[in-house]
């Protein structure tokens, strides 16, 4: 065994080349590169996916959070709350779209949003909640409805990480008002370039979303506001209108491959695997061990071919851009727990059981000689 890769996307593409291919070049033969068909047929293929009323495919996975939280049009000096361990697009998204950022512990079992540090953080200005399905493990819906009715908050999910993740039989992303996802390459339904796209049942915010998204132009040449220019290339599009097929076989084969860890690193010394509810289908898109000595387990596993991945190295808690919110780390136990712990090990669809065996082979050779 010589190198096991974070992430092949080569190999998914010489599954699909064909069909990627031919998609490809229809779009160039036709010179359609914005709109056209395979964008709306996109958008009906994934809203049916999700059983939603709306679907709008938009630049990328940042724009979507920006365009659902506009949407919602807060008054002034509203706080939304987000994970303090996320990417930093479920944050920024919050001040850009002119309200404030409070964040929120997660809980060190499964790396979920903390629901009773949760309902702390609370407060009479709070008006939204960014839900990040962080890893591809839904939250625990059951009690985050609970805390939204209670405050009568708004509920955008960030599905970045989560697709056809289930929360008891339910798709994250079907609970709140909103759910916002990333069709980035390396995320579980990757375009070829930047995409992404929002789902919603309610038609006025969809409308409102659409008209931001499209320079606030209700046709050519009749601009209501001014707004922005976020959409999905057509090549995108069609990237995804093939890929969307499949996503389901892929996710399955992650799931099988997190399993298989599970199994060969139960039992390591300096290795925790994490806990998951059952109820809930867990999509998979990194597959995180919390590790004692860690930077030494990296550069062992590096020596021997493994690549690895951190998310995140640094907590959002923690980043520079959030000194102005003067935070106190001790407000964050888990999250500072697990910090230095976290390490994300290679999964993706056609991961060989003879990779994941090199890989826990190395890991158990590190630790136990
Ligand atoms: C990837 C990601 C995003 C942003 O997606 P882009 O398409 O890269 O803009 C947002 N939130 C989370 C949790 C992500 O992982």
């Amino acid at each position: 065994m010589k190198n096991v890769p974070f992430l092949d996307l080569k190999r998914q593409y010489q599954s699909i080349k064909v069909e990627i291919d031919s998609a490809i070049s229809k779009c160039i033969e036709n010179q359609h590169f914005i709109g056209g068909n395979e964008v709306q047929t996109f958008e009906e293929n994934f809203r049916k996916t999700y059983n939603s009323k709306y679907c709008l495919s938009v630049a990328n996975g940042t724009d979507a959070i920006y365009l659902a939280l506009k949407a919602l049009d807060l008054p002034e000096g509203s706080e939304v709350i987000t994970v303090g361990n996320s990417w930093i697009s479920s944050s920024e998204t919050i001040t850009q779209s002119g309200n404030r950022v409070v964040f929120c512990d997660i809980n060190s079992e499964d790396l979920s949003i903390n629901v009773d540090h949760l309902s702390q953080v609370i407060s009479s200005k709070t008006k939204a909640i960014i839900l990040v399905h962080l890893l591809g493990y839904p939250a625990n819906m059951e009690k985050i409805m609970k805390i939204v009715r209670k405050n009568n908050l708004f509920l955008i999910e960030d599905c970045a990480q989560a697709h056809l993740s289930y929360f008891d039989g339910k798709l994250a992303g079907t609970f709140g008002d909103i759910a916002t996802f990333s069709f980035y390459p390396g995320k579980n339904l990757g375009a070829y370039g930047d995409a992404g796209a929002v789902i919603t049942n309610n038609q006025n915010l969809w409308k409102k979303m659409r008209l931001m998204a499209r320079h606030g132009a209700i046709n050519k040449g009749t601009h209501l506001m001014e707004g922005l220019n976020s959409r999905m290339d057509t090549i995108q599009a069609a990237v995804l209108n093939v890929k969307l097929k499949y996503l389901s076989k892929w996710t399955e084969e992650r799931i099988a491959a997190a399993k298989y860890y599970d199994a060969r690193l139960k039992g390591i010394k300096g290795v925790e695997v994490l806990n998951f509810d059952s109820k809930r289908r867990h999509s998979y898109h990194l597959y995180i061990v919390k590790v004692e000595n860690r930077d030494d387990l990296i550069e062992y596993l590096e020596s021997n071919g493994v690549e690895t991945g951190l998310h995140y190295q640094t907590p959002l808690i923690l980043q520079q851009a959030y000194d102005y919110l003067n935070i106190e780390t001790s407000e964050f136990p888990k999250i500072m727990e697990v910090k230095d712990k976290i390490l994300s090990l290679p999964i993706f669809p056609g991961i060989q059981k003879a990779e994941i065996d090199h890989v826990c082979n190395s890991i158990k050779c590190f630790y136990e000689g």
